[in-house]
């Protein structure tokens, strides 16, 4: 008999970066979470409410503007905990400014974080459990959270289909970021699905063997 999916992660883009948030839901209890609500909070709120699910947590992967802008929408439809590492949350206090520098109609103000992420911990949607990894070099404070159970991580701005985040904005470091992809990504078993903050989803496996970003890097070691 095939496994049943434990846990469906929806997938909402919207706005000028094209950023995507996801919508969880464990698949037993119903239980939701948001994960970077970003422009398109609107809509995954809808979702949720339609779907008459309740929502366990609120989970930020890192504080760039383009990943928290729709907290504040989301903050007005639920009180669930918001979870951000603290290294991240100057970035997200700092969000509403960096808007209004790029001329972006920001909902707000930004409703602080109740939860810190602890590397190495877990944290649940559910039954479903999602393993908090220490992924820095995009931005400080950057975490990947990974469901082993279903196959699944949140990778935010660390990797893409075929690129990785980029590096040139206040707290990236180029190094940093390839040892967390090398120590945090591609340490996940290979048929891992890896749902990015921006573009299509990918799995360890695709990137191991066809991101030039990584190959470059590991000499063809990982290819
Ligand atoms: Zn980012
Ligand atoms: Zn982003």
């Amino acid at each position: 008999m095939p496994d049943a999916p434990v846990l469906s992660a929806l997938p909402f883009t919207g706005g000028p970066f094209a950023e995507t948030g996801y919508v969880l839901r464990c698949e037993h209890t119903g239980r939701m979470a948001f994960v970077d609500p970003g422009a398109a909070a609107g809509r995954m709120v809808d979702f949720v409410r339609e779907s008459g699910g309740k929502v366990d947590a609120v989970f930020l992967t890192h504080g760039h503007l383009d990943h928290v802008e729709g907290l504040a929408v989301v903050r007005a439809f639920t009180d669930a905990p918001i979870h951000i590492h603290p290294e991240a949350r100057p970035f997200l206090e700092h969000a509403p400014t960096l808007a209004e520098r790029y001329g972006l109609k920001m909902e707000g103000p930004l409703p602080p974080p109740d939860c810190a992420f602890i590397p190495g911990e877990s944290v649940l949607v559910g039954e479903v459990e999602l393993q908090v990894r220490f992924a820095p070099g995009h931005a400080p404070g950057h975490v990947i959270l990974h469901a082993p159970s279903a196959g699944l991580a949140l990778v935010g701005d660390v990797v893409f289909a075929g690129s990785i985040g980029r590096t040139d904005l206040p707290g990236g470091d180029f190094q940093e970021l390839m040892a967390s992809i090398r120590s945090e990504v591609l340490t996940l078993p290979d048929q891992t699905r890896l749902l990015p903050g921006h573009g299509p989803e990918t799995t360890v496996a695709v990137e191991r063997m066809g991101n030039p970003f990584l190959i470059s890097q590991t000499g063809g070691g990982y290819a």
